[in-house]
């Protein structure tokens, strides 16, 4: 043979794989099949489908979501459209908590009311009756995110859940605070459990993923499709750091959840702060529900600071050190960021009494963060 093909064979008689603790990681689109016949027999097609890593992290994630079958999806926030678009259809309802995330938002008012799909957002604080009494005969899905990600509302999801499961209602929930590991929601009887991996499981901050994971066939097989109509695939590469931050997801969220509520429990007795909103404190409006469905909590809540000027609000952000400014959490470092800007879209106004911060406590000294947040607060108080 000429060079050129030489080169593009060479190489392809590998050994065989010896076995590792982790999965190799194969990088293909293409799947070389052995003969003829298995080009149509079903066997396997292409490499969208998932090879070994993103195999291994969806049975490790039925594992940790108590699923029978689990999707992956490139994004959380696709996850959540990918989970939506395989159970509605034109002329559905929905209801959507109204605390949701953004995006979610975002995407039910541009893209399922134009396919014809209703949508209404609920106060986070109904409970399963109440809830219950805003679906029409055409709701098909009650969309919940529990605690809300920006003020931690924590819905009753068993009684929701089995209330809707009565009328024949389909429940989704966003469980990116539990991380598939502080709270159960299959076990609680929600029929599709999401979560953004991009958070805590992935937990370095460096890839984006989500899942859905079911117990029910039907709704399993509605996922499947959805993934293969859609075109949805996620790296082998993205699927080995996804399941390498599962490996230790138990032991960081438990530190993550220690030192957020050393944190917490330092700024509820500052003079500056209002309150704190954290469901694992006493005296938090969610914390009966979270004590008895939670086992533990995570490095993400919010605080509210006594009224004052914008500009305070932004010195005392301009001047954190440790905490860096952005919009995620899960990751091993300290974040913060002001959430009124946020509240403007939502349908029940809700009155904190003062600016809204919401803080995600990584892996840093609690001792450390502390002196950060005291020096900031210090720079808060003489502006304001
Ligand atoms: C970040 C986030 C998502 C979306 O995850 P991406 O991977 O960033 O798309 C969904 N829900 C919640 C609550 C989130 O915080």
């Amino acid at each position: 043979m000429d060079e050129e093909s030489r080169l593009i064979r060479a190489g392809a008689g590998r050994k065989p794989d010896a076995k590792t603790v982790a999965p190799a990681i194969q990088r293909g689109s293409t799947v070389l099949l052995p003969n003829a016949r298995a080009l149509y027999d079903g066997t396997f097609g292409y490499g969208r489908s998932g090879l070994n890593a993103q195999h291994a992290l969806c049975e490790a994630l039925c594992e940790l979501e108590g699923a029978t079958e689990t999707q992956v999806f490139p994004s959380g926030l696709a996850a959540i459209t990918a989970a939506l678009l395989a159970v509605l259809k034109a002329g559905d309802h929905i209801l959507v908590v109204d605390t949701v995330y953004k995006p979610v938002r975002q995407f039910c008012d541009s893209v399922l009311t134009r396919f014809g799909v209703g949508v209404d957002y609920y106060d986070a604080r109904l409970d399963a009756e109440a809830l219950l009494a805003l679906a029409t005969p055409a709701t098909r899905l009650i969309l919940m995110e529990s605690p809300g990600s920006l003020t931690f509302e924590v819905q009753d999801v068993p009684a929701i859940a089995a209330a809707a499961r009565a009328r024949g209602i389909l429940t989704l929930i966003d469980n990116t605070w539990g991380a598939g590991l502080l709270f159960k929601p299959l076990a609680h009887g929600v029929d599709l459990s999401v979560q953004a991996l991009t958070k805590y499981v992935c937990g370095h901050s460096d890839v984006f993923m989500g899942s859905v994971a079911v117990t029910d066939r039907k709704l399993a097989a509605a996922l499947q499709d959805a993934v293969h109509h859609h075109g949805w695939a996620v790296t082998g590469d993205d699927a080995y750091q996804a399941l390498r931050g599962l490996r230790t997801l138990a032991v960081r969220m438990a530190r993550h959840g220690e030192n957020g509520l050393t944190v917490a429990r330092w700024l509820e007795a500052r003079p500056e702060v209002l309150r704190v909103i954290h469901p694992a404190l006493p005296g938090d409006a969610g914390h009966a529900l979270w004590k008895r469905d939670y086992c533990g909590a995570c490095g993400l809540f919010a605080f509210v600071l006594r009224p004052g000027p914008d500009k305070a609000v932004e010195a005392f952000l301009n001047s954190l050190k440790l905490f860096g400014l952005g919009f995620s959490w899960g990751g091993f470092e300290s974040l913060a960021i002001n959430c009124d800007p946020q509240f403007k879209r939502r349908k029940v106004p809700v009155d904190y009494g003062g600016p809204v911060i919401r803080l995600h406590v990584g892996l840093e000294s609690p001792a450390d963060l502390i002196a950060d947040l005291e020096g900031a607060l210090g720079v808060w108080d003489a502006a304001s």
